[in-house]
Order: structure tokens, then sequence, then C-alpha cells
């Protein structure tokens, strides 16, 4: 009797668990992925660089000799709709650490097992399991280095073999057909310009890990926080669909830090903030929802605003932001300091609760992590477990002068600022939604808030939350 294998974000063969163990039981395998209202409610920009991985991942599993079913419905009546119809056994998945998945998780294991069908969760989505990195007194953490040093020495399995054959249902039920999805609706901002930047599937995260250790991690220490150079590995969007795993991007950062491989240390670093990211929201799930510091809870944070729209719209007047905002426009990822410096112009200069930006990022983000752009913007605003204090607060116009020196960032993205502009800043204005009514003619707009008045009114808040 056939296994059901529930697939979710972990669209890939390699390094597996899920795969490689129900490919070792001998059984027959029966791939699925379901539209389920939990995953409808992706933003616009994840959903549709789902829609590209499902694709891919449906074509790989086809050269093994498998096919990959797609239904709509809530998960658990999908899954036992499909066991009956194929009379199997029960269902495997790999397990993920958000709060509402892991109640709908939780909810289909308990009713698999009143219809008395098998239910097994796998690991695969982080390097360790969100929970067994634990302190000394068994507890979670919540600073960064003492987990980097727990992690750094801890034995760390795979990867695991990409199975040759996966073996077919005898016959193979139903399957809606991607196209009728419409996973790209929603995206109105120009799928066809983000299409030019996204690297989908397994092959092409493979080949950006080899690429990325063959040149770029050699400069990555000294310049990944310049924006304008290519040295990051670009290996996110793949992470966040899993189209590699965790484990196989750690097994060849350790062998090139083995090599004596400059930016390694480093670069095996940020891959730790992506599982501290997974520990910190498994440990404490409302790190998505709410002030992780409750002392800030009182801080008067405004709402959503003319000024945050314009923030949005990458229109603020400050070039470095509007850079970054564009960017992420028209690539569908923004650089990691280009992050930090939209998010804190966001909740300092223009005084906006977090959460403003963390939803504007679920939308548009192709990388999208529920973990990382928690943390990261908690982070960025000072709320969050070991942010950067408030009151340290990023001059974006000073940090364009280090990180941007020669403005090339700012021109590739902000037309405007330059007689010449090149393909990516006008192909921005082609992903701008029409209401907008931008072009790429127009002046470049006035500051919306000075750096010094933006400042001063961030300090007096922050000062008056102390009192
Ligand atoms: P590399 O520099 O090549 O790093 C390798 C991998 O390490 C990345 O692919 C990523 O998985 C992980 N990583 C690196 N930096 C971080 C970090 N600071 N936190 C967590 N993981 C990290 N990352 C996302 O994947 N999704 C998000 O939604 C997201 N939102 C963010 C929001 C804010 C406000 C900030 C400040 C950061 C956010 N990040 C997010 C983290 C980081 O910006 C991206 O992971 C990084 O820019 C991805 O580029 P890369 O793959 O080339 O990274």
């Amino acid at each position: 009797a056939p296994l059901i294998l529930w697939f979710r974000r972990d669209l890939r063969l390699a390094d597996n668990p899920m795969l490689a163990e129900a490919v070792a039981s001998g059984r027959p395998l029966l791939p699925v992925f379901i539209l389920d209202p939990e995953t409808e409610a992706l933003g616009a920009a994840p959903k549709w660089r789902l829609g590209l991985g499902l694709e891919v991942f449906a074509r790989a599993l086809e050269a093994v000799g498998s096919r990959l079913v797609l239904r709509r419905g809530p998960a658990l009546q999908v899954l036992a709709d499909l066991a009956a119809e194929v009379g199997a056994v029960g269902v495997r998945w790999g397990r993920l650490y958000e709060r509402g998945w892991r109640a709908r998780d939780e909810g289909v294991k308990a009713g698999l097992k009143a219809r008395g069908l098998e239910a097994v969760s796998h690991p695969g989505h982080t390097i360790h399991e969100p929970w067994e990195v634990e302190t000394g007194q068994g507890g979670f953490y919540r600073v960064y280095t003492p987990f980097w040093r727990a992690v750094r020495d801890r034995p760390v399995g795979g990867p695991l073999p990409t199975p040759k054959e996966v073996r077919p249902v005898s016959v193979w039920p139903a399957s809606d057909r991607l196209e009728d999805w419409r996973l790209g609706q929603a995206m109105v901002r120009g799928a066809g310009v983000v299409a030019r930047h996204v690297g989908v599937g397994e092959a092409v995260a493979r080949a950006r890990l080899a690429g990325f250790l063959d040149g770029p991690v050699d400069r990555y220490a000294a310049l990944r926080d310049v924006p304008a150079e290519a040295v990051t590995s670009g290996l996110s969007e793949n992470l966040t669909y899993g189209e590699i795993s965790a484990r196989t991007v750690w097994h060849a950062g350790m062998r090139a830090l083995d090599e004596g491989r400059a930016g390694a240390a480093k670069f095996l670093q940020e891959l730790v903030w992506r599982e501290f990211a997974w520990h910190l929201l498994h440990h404490t799930p409302e790190i998505a929802l709410r002030n992780w510091r409750g002392e800030w809870d009182a801080f008067p944070w405004r709402g959503d605003s003319p000024e945050a729209e314009l923030w949005r719209r990458g229109m603020t007047g400050e070039p470095f932001v509007d850079a970054a905002m564009r960017e992420m426009f028209v690539t569908g990822t923004m650089h990691n300091r280009a992050r930090m410096i939209a998010a804190s112009y966001l909740t300092k200069h223009l005084l906006t609760d977090w959460r403003v930006g963390q939803a504007w990022f679920e939308d548009c983000l192709i990388d999208w992590d529920p973990a990382a752009n928690a943390l990261g913007w908690q982070w960025v605003a000072g709320s969050g477990p070991d942010a950067a204090p408030y009151f340290r607060i990023f001059n974006p116009a000073t940090q364009a002068g280090k990180f941007d020196a020669d403005s090339v960032y700012r021109r590739r993205f902000v037309a405007e600022l330059s007689r010449d502009p090149g393909a990516e800043a006008l192909a921005f204005f082609e992903a701008a939604p029409r209401s907008w009514g931008l072009s790429p003619r127009q002046r470049y707009p006035a500051a919306v808030v000075s750096l010094v008045a933006g400042r001063e009114r961030a300090l007096a808040a922050y000062g008056q939350r102390n009192k």
C-alpha cells in the first residue's frame, strides 16, 4: 500500500529526510501539494514564487518516475480523501515551525490517526530542529552569539542521497492544473519584471551555491555589506522553498572553511542567523505578531500613514531608502544592508510600527521567511531579542556614504538620480502599479522628513517611553 508525501516547503529531491525514508520503505509513493487556506494566505510575491517552484519540482519528480499531484482544500480533508482513493497507509511530511502551520499540522496528525492512518513528520527545514539547541539550563537562546557557539560544534547529519527513482502508485489520482490555481494573480507588481531575477529549483540552487563558493565567498567578509557588489549567495529564495537544504549549505560552507576560504566563517554565521530566527519563532511564536519585549507596547508607534505609503512606493526622497524599496520591487529581494536601512528609516525616521513594514515585505519578497522577516524587523526596531538599541539610529545618508560611496546602488535603482538610467532603474516603473501614476521622467521627490527632524522625533518618543 502506498504512502502519501505531503510536500510544503521542501521542494527538493536531495537531502530530504521525508523522501529518503519513504523511498527506503519500498512502498509506492504519492507526492502531493495542497493549496489549503494557510497557503492561500501567503503574500503576493511569495505565492507567485511558490507557483514557479511547484512547476520546476513537478518536472524533477517526473524525471525520477513520479508526479506531483495538486489538490485544493483543507489539508486534512484532502489527505484523507486521497488516502481513501489510493488505499494509502499513511502520510508523511517535513516539519514547519510557525505557529499557524504547526497548529494545522497537529490537527492533521490527530485527524489522520483518528482515521487509522499513519502520520509521521520529519526534520529538514533547518540544520537542527529548533528545540535541539538548548542552553546549559535546558532553555532557549535569546542572544545570537551564545547560540552560534552552541551550534558551531554540533554534529550535522546528511546530506542524504538523491533518489534515482521514486516508486509510483499504480493509478494516479486526478490532479488540479497549476495554471488554474492562479498563484500569480495578486502579483500586480509586474511578475514579468521580477521573473528576470528569480532562480528557481534545485539545480539552480546548487549552481548558486557552487558559484558562490567558487569566488564571491572570498570577498564575502569584506564586501557583504555593499549592496552594489554581488558577493552574497542569493540562496535565501531557494532555502525558503526548501529547494536546497540548509544542511547542504552548511556542509559546503564547512568545506570552504577547512580550505581556508576567507569569507566562509562569516557565511556560516549568517546561515546560523536563519537557524536562530527559527529557534526564536519556535520558542516565542509571538515574535511574528507583537513586540518581543513587552515594554515596547507603550511606545507611540504610528500606524499606517501617507508617509508609510511613500516608503512602500520608494518615493521618500531619501535615495538609499528608495533604492532599497525599488530593488525589492524589481528583483523580489533586497540586499541585507538595504533591508536594515529601509527598516530603520520606517521605524525611526517615520516612527512607524515595524509591523507595517513586516507586512509589506511579506507581500513583496520572493524569499519571504516568517522567522527571518520577524526577527529582522524586531531587531531593527529595537523591540526584539538581541536587538540594536533604539537610540542607535542609522543615518541613511551616512550609510550610503559608507556602503554605496560611488552611488552605484542608488543609481541602479533610482532612475531620477541619473541622466541615463539603466534597465533596472526603468524596470521599476514597469513594475509599479499604474494606479501609482509614476513616470521615469518625474522629478525626484523632496524628502518626506528631514533626517535631523526625523531622528529628533524618534529620540523624543524614545525618551518619553523611558519616563
Ligand atoms: P547570504 O549573505 O548569502 O547568506 C546566506 C543565507 O543565510 C541566506 O540565504 C539566509 O538564509 C541566511 N541569512 C543571512 N542573513 C540573515 C539574517 N540577517 N537573518 C536570517 N537569515 C539570514 N531573510 C529571508 O530569508 N527572508 C526574509 O523575509 C527576510 N526578511 C528580513 C527583513 C529585515 C528587516 C532584515 C534586516 C533582514 C531580513 N532577512 C530575511 C535576512 C537577510 O536580509 C536575507 O536572508 C539575505 O539578504 C539574503 O541574501 P543571501 O541569500 O544572498 O544571503
